[in-house]
């Protein structure tokens, strides 16, 4: 059975002192909840990612990166390998978020690099696709999206493909407010279920979890949740504030 999964994306937000509270107090929340059935993941920036991996409860909280280096170590001045990420006790990593591919001109071949070095290193990658608003409006956005996973992810075989979480973010809706409506990520979401069983199989295509993210909220969640094909979501902004992103969590 796939997991339901709701993960924070703190992008570049937060001191470390406030990073560690807000981790302290969705870790709270979710304690005290006992009957969750929901994976709960912070992702935090790279220099809080050990201290909220050590302040949470890993059988309640799991810690991911925004992102990874995409050689495994050396002369990269400035970068994060993966093996550093897992030495904090990271279990998860978002590759391919929209701000890595259009700010840093992140392409499928080195998302592929960096999903493969991840898994390499036991953990798991939340690989994010989704189109821009012109290539939905000239009806491109499931060619887009089925391009992105297949440059990326397609050449792994089938075992190490069913540990990849999808995220599909439209990126017109990412921080922008508008959010897809609950038609536009279903539709979304089993077409890309239907490609994942094309290329491994129903049964793995049945245990990948796929995520929406874009302008998810509370007041949003619980229909966009509430489709048979979406698994959770990627949450940027509703992330930052305890309340919100517990409701969202709530939200199944
Ligand atoms: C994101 O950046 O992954 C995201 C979904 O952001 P927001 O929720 O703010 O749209």
């Amino acid at each position: 059975m796939r997991k339901k999964i709701v993960a924070g994306n703190w992008k570049m937000n937060n001191s470390l002192n406030r990073g560690i509270e807000l981790a302290a107090e969705i870790n709270k929340m979710v304690r005290k909840q006992d009957d969750h059935d929901v994976t709960v993941v912070l992702s935090p920036p790279y220099i809080h990612l050990a201290d909220v991996a050590r302040i949470v409860d890993k059988d309640a909280v799991a810690v991911a990166a925004q992102n990874c280096a995409s050689e495994p170590k050396g002369a990269y001045t400035g970068e994060i390998s993966v093996k550093m990420i897992k030495s904090t006790g990271a279990e998860y990593i978002i590759i391919g978020h929209s701000e890595r591919r259009t700010y840093y001109h992140e392409d499928h071949g080195l998302l592929k690099q960096k999903v493969k070095l991840t898994l390499e290193n036991s953990l798991i990658p939340i690989f994010c696709c989704g189109e821009h608003l012109n290539e939905r409006e000239a009806n491109n956005h499931f060619e887009v999206v089925k391009q992105q996973l297949t440059d990326s992810l397609f050449d792994l075989p089938a075992h190490e493909f069913g540990k990849v979480v999808v995220a599909y973010e439209p990126v017109w809706a990412i921080g922008t407010g508008v959010t897809a409506s609950s038609e536009q990520a279903q539709e979304m979401h089993a077409y890309i279920r239907s490609i994942i069983a094309d290329k491994y199989g129903d049964e793995v295509a049945e245990n990948t979890s796929i995520l929406y993210g874009g302008s998810c909220k509370p007041s949003n969640a619980k229909e966009l949740f509430g489709n048979k094909d979406v698994d959770g979501g990627l949450i940027g902004g509703a992330s930052l504030e305890a309340s919100d992103f517990f409701a969202i969590i709530n939200s199944f």
